[in-house]
């Protein structure tokens, strides 16, 4: 079952309360591939990097199973670079800097070994990049996840509607539902979203958890109380990564199947901010991913006693 993963790979610098991390890599499509590597070992990357991006980085991915021929190396350029900066409440961030560079004039371009393509996950990009992503699939995929950002929806809101209107599944925070939509009421936002033709809609809320909507159902996924969250950079990423991974291992797009995605994407959310970038992610190992499932189980789990009159 393979997973086409499309979006920044980057250079980042984090402030927290816990202290600043030196530029180092992340990006949307990084975190991504990686979370979705402890699910699926077919995952096909599109995406560009300049000369100065560490090429042990290309060979850790690979390493991972994770084909690279999709990534442009630009020697002569620089590699997107973004800065943030989180207070304590650790759900709201400053962007400090954004640094286009080589994601500036970005052309996805597919192989052609990417073609067959089951699955297809748009990391947060221009939204008329993610449609000609789309546009260049000869086949449509079995399922296409998008995420995006307020960015988009305050520079380009009509390409943004139009991509949506071309995707399965949505991914966005309850900031950015709210700010595309104009209503407070996150039923109200998720039925005006669904109206646009999308056919699932996931809305994350942070330490708060996640909601998962289709026309006529809804779910709700908790997140992991945690004692400290270190560093919440690419936890959205990496949620979306856990999704669409699991999907791409079962082949089973029922809601029922998004339900149990939906918490394998959260338990890899959970770990993803335990340390800086994506450190955590690479120490991870599968009894780990399981013995957090169990845990998700556990935190939503009760019986409910009918009293006797
Ligand atoms: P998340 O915390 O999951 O929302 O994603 C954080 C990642 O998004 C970081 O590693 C950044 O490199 C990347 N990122 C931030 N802004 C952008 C942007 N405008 N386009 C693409 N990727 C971005």
């Amino acid at each position: 079952m393979s997973l086409l993963v499309v979006g920044s790979v980057a250079f980042d610098s984090i402030s927290t309360p816990f202290g600043n991390s030196d530029k180092i890599v992340g990006g949307a499509a990084t975190y991504i591939s990686l979370s979705a590597s402890n699910f699926t070992q077919n995952i096909k990357l599109v995406g560009v990097v300049g000369g100065d991006f560490p090429k042990d980085y290309i060979k850790l991915l690979q390493d991972r199973g994770v084909d690279t021929n999709g990534l442009q190396i630009k020697e002569s350029e620089k590699t997107f670079f973004w800065a943030g900066k989180y207070h304590n409440d650790m759900n709201h961030r400053d962007t400090l800097v954004t640094e286009l560079n080589v994601l500036g004039d970005f052309d996805p371009i597919l192989p052609e070994s990417y073609q067959d393509c089951e699955y297809l996950m748009l990391g947060n990009l221009a939204p008329k990049v993610q449609s000609t992503v789309i546009s260049r699939l000869a086949k449509r995929p079995k399922l296409i996840m998008m995420d995006t950002m307020n960015f988009w929806m305050e520079i380009a809101m009509d390409d943004l509607k139009e991509t949506i209107s071309m995707v399965d599944v949505l991914c966005i925070n309850d900031e950015e539902a709210r700010l595309f939509t104009k209503e407070y009421s996150l039923v109200k936002a998720a039925k005006q979203i669904l109206a646009l033709g999308v056919k699932t809609l996931i809305i994350k809320k942070g330490e708060h958890g996640a909601l998962l909507f289709n026309k006529d159902e809804v779910f709700f996924a908790p997140a992991l109380p945690i004692e400290d969250v270190f560093d919440p950079t690419g936890a959205g990423d990496t949620f979306a990564g856990g999704f669409i991974g699991y999907i791409a291992q079962t082949g089973d797009i029922s809601f029922a199947n998004m339900k149990r995605a939906i918490i394998h994407g959260s338990a890899m959310a959970s770990y993803c901010v335990e340390k800086f970038g994506t450190q955590r992610l690479l120490e991870l190992t599968d009894v780990e991913i399981e013995k957090r499932i169990g845990q998700f189980v556990d935190l939503v789990k009760f019986d409910v006693l009918v009293a006797k009159i």
